[in-house]
């Protein structure tokens, strides 16, 4: 319904064998938001977003995508419109970036609408077009990630997971990704569920947030709300 959100993590719970990473944790995404999920190593952020992409399995507890559960298959999963973005981004080094980028569609047929992504990939990273032909291996750091966010919406996802999109970036090529990534949501309307230990540029970025830590949710609140609280700026800020 209109009211429901389009992701709702209920009570979800996941194993490695016998440790437990995420122990019922409890979120949603309204469509158009862009929600942050910050926490420092280990938390559990790259489970949590493997999960919801069906991934890695989970123990109990729920994932509902659009009111439904969500099923058990990953390319299913894409089908339906959830895409991951995966942390290192996973370019395919031999491949050029056209090559790259029409992988990113391989649940979408029709061709004009492939080509009307694409428009709107060159649209938001230039550098891509330009390198179509260049090998995703011998892209710099911030062109692959910006890569592997084109691929992603060549599946025209109606939810995108981002899982540490500044990981290993220079701060300046990280400003850009963010900037991207805010056009992404006010621009395309798309739908963000993004996952950071950069949690100020996080925050500043996002709609909502929930602070992640070993596994359980201790805090969520507005973006802005979370950079002003005490607990955050001590914990994730570096601010004392
Ligand atoms: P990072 O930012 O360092 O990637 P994270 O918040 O993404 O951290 P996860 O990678 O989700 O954290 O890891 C959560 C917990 O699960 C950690 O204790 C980790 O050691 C454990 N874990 C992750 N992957 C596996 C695995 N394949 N086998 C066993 N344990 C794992």
């Amino acid at each position: 319904s209109a009211n429901s959100p389009l992701l709702d993590v209920q009570n979800l719970v996941v194993h490695y064998g016998g440790i437990c990473a995420l122990n019922s944790v409890n979120l949603h995404v309204d469509s158009g938001e862009i929600v942050a999920v910050i926490g420092a190593n280990g938390a559990g952020k790259s489970t949590l977003m493997r999960t919801i992409a069906a991934v890695k399995t989970f123990t109990s507890g729920a994932v509902l995508f659009n009111g439904q559960p969500l099923k058990k298959d990953a390319s299913r999963v894409v089908r339906d419109g959830i895409t991951l973005v995966p942390e290192g981004r996973r370019i395919f080094a031999p491949l050029t970036v056209r090559e790259n980028l029409m992988l990113g569609a391989y649940t979408r047929s029709d061709r004009k609408e492939q080509e009307e992504t694409l428009e709107e990939i060159y649209a938001l990273f230039p550098r891509l077009k330009e390198r179509l032909h260049q090998r995703g291996g011998t892209l710099s750091g911030g062109e692959q990630q910006m890569l592997a966010v084109a691929r992603a919406m060549m599946s025209k996802p109606r939810l995108l997971l981002l899982d540490e999109p500044s990981l290993g970036l220079a701060p300046i090529v990280i400003d850009a990704m963010f900037d991207a990534i805010v056009k992404l949501n006010r621009e395309l309307g798309l739908t963000i569920l993004v996952v950071e230990q950069n949690a100020s540029l996080a925050l500043e970025m996002c709609h909502r947030a929930y602070v992640l830590e070993t596994g359980t949710i201790r805090m969520e609140g507005r973006g802005s709300d979370l950079l002003q609280d005490k607990r955050v700026m001590e914990s994730y800020l570096g601010i004392t």
